[in-house]
């Protein structure tokens, strides 16, 4: 039986962040996956590093945008009707969260971990050779309508209270940043201390390889053959059985696999999102992701090619894809970005992992033992990996955290 400190279980963006600032604190370190690093939900998202986050996504505020997405016009999101009755509890409580008090509430609990977002980042591609992958110029957010512009005003309000900087500006203005856009907006707002990532993937492998050149150890396992041995836990790995004081969920959407059997299910649903690259039509590019505000999709240039990310679809986790989102904003898309043809046969599809109060779970575990939660991280995976990583290195280490951990405990759910 092969021993360590600590296994994490999951090689996401947060589980590999978390391996690493532990291997960093100097304890031996296992980060487990079935798969290779990088490659579940944090492969495929859109690469903003938004440390800018102010409101969480909200539930319709109106009836008439309720009806568009109950009518599935909504580009920003589509459920599957069956699926309906298993997602209304978690619908209601995300719709109680999305009451503008709560909204505010959120925005205040959460800054601390995104106002850490991008140092956390910088202190891990600095040693992992991660530099290469980031762009520092911020993300563009447009806006079609005066309207549409005119409801962004609280939040940029709120972003000037708190310093976040951030630039309004016009068509022009914002084509001398793009200028492949077409002039089909009349509003931007560039969130410039916001920095995107290049390859998520490779951003996710190269903070492994930093781990491994830490000393840390990467096994393949099925996290669901965890169990409690004693005052240890186990897990069976490619590589035979692994034991460790410690263990760590960070397995996005899929945590309540390993966490129901012993005995806890957190309320954690997912919102899907699909993803396709295109190639780009004769010189056209773009320097920054560009989030088009009225048609909920995201352009962001990539390795890959122009990556256009859609918005939340309330579907069950595995149920075979429907990428009708995709399809609804990719003419949207092609009126603003010349996009050519398809890199890929398929639209990738990912499963964001989200509380219905859009906060994670970074703590201890109720009523078990050496189980550590980071899971729930939504729309906010890759920008919110590495300080969670700190966070719980420092709660596991008995060091002083960053923040208060208070609002991101399991706890708030066992009531
Ligand atoms: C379309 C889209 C766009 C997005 N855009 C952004 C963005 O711009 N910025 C941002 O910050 N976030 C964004 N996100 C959210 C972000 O991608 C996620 O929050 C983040 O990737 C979650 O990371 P994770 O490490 O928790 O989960 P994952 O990356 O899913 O990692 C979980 C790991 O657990 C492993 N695993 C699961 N089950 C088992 C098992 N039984 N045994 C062993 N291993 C197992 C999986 O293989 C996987 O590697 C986006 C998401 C989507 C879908």
């Amino acid at each position: 039986m092969a021993h360590t400190d600590v296994m994490v279980l999951g090689a996401g963006i947060v589980g590999t962040s978390i391996a690493l600032n532990l291997a960093k604190r100097g304890l031996a370190v296992a980060l487990v996956d079935r798969g290779g690093a990088g490659e579940g939900t944090s492969y495929g998202n859109a690469g903003i590093i938004e440390g800018n986050t102010i409101f969480p996504p909200a539930f319709p505020a109106d009836w008439a945008s309720l009806l568009r997405v109950a009518l599935k016009r909504a580009p920003e999101a589509n459920y599957h009707l069956a699926f309906l009755p298993t997602i209304a509890p978690w619908l209601a409580h995300f719709r109680a969260a999305s009451r503008p008090s709560r909204l505010l509430e959120t925005a205040q609990l959460m800054r601390p971990l995104f106002a850490r977002s991008v140092v956390e980042h910088d202190v891990l591609c600095a040693e992992a050779d991660g530099e290469r992958y980031l762009r520092r110029c911020g993300w563009l957010k447009l806006y079609r309508s005066d309207r549409s512009f005119a409801g962004q005003a609280r939040e940029l309000e709120l972003a000037a209270s708190l310093g976040i900087a951030n630039v309004s500006l016009d068509t022009e203005a914002a084509r001398e940043l793009e200028p492949s856009l077409a002039p089909v907006f009349r509003h931007a707002v560039n969130w410039t201390g916001a920095v995107s990532v290049t390859n998520p993937l490779a951003l996710t492998r190269a903070y492994a390889a930093l781990f491994a050149a830490r000393g840390g150890v990467t096994l393949v396992s099925d996290a669901r053959t965890l169990r409690r041995a004693g005052p240890h836990w186990q897990v069976d790995t490619a590589a035979g059985p692994l034991e460790a004081a410690d263990v760590v969920l960070a397995l996005g959407p899929w945590t309540n696999d390993v966490l129901a059997p012993l005995g806890i299910t957190l309320p954690l649903a997912v919102k899907r999102g699909y993803h396709r690259h295109f190639r780009s039509h004769g010189n056209a590019a773009l320097g920054r992701p560009v989030l088009d505000a009225e048609n909920g999709y995201v352009l962001a240039p990539m390795e890959q090619g122009i990556r256009l990310t859609t918005g939340a679809e309330f579907a069950a986790r595995d149920a075979a894809p429907t990428p009708l989102q995709l399809e609804r904003v990719t003419p949207a898309a092609r009126g603003l970005f010349a996009l050519g043809e398809p890199v890929e046969q398929q639209p990738w599809l990912g499963a964001r992992p989200c509380f219905a109060d859009s906060r994670p779970v970074i703590s201890r575990a109720p009523r078990q033992r050496g189980l550590w939660l980071a899971c729930g991280h939504g729309h906010w995976g890759l920008t919110l990996g590495p300080a969670t990583g700190r966070l719980i290195a420092e709660l596991m280490t008995d060091a002083t955290p960053f923040c208060d951990p208070k609002p991101y405990a399991a706890e708030r759910f066992m009531r």
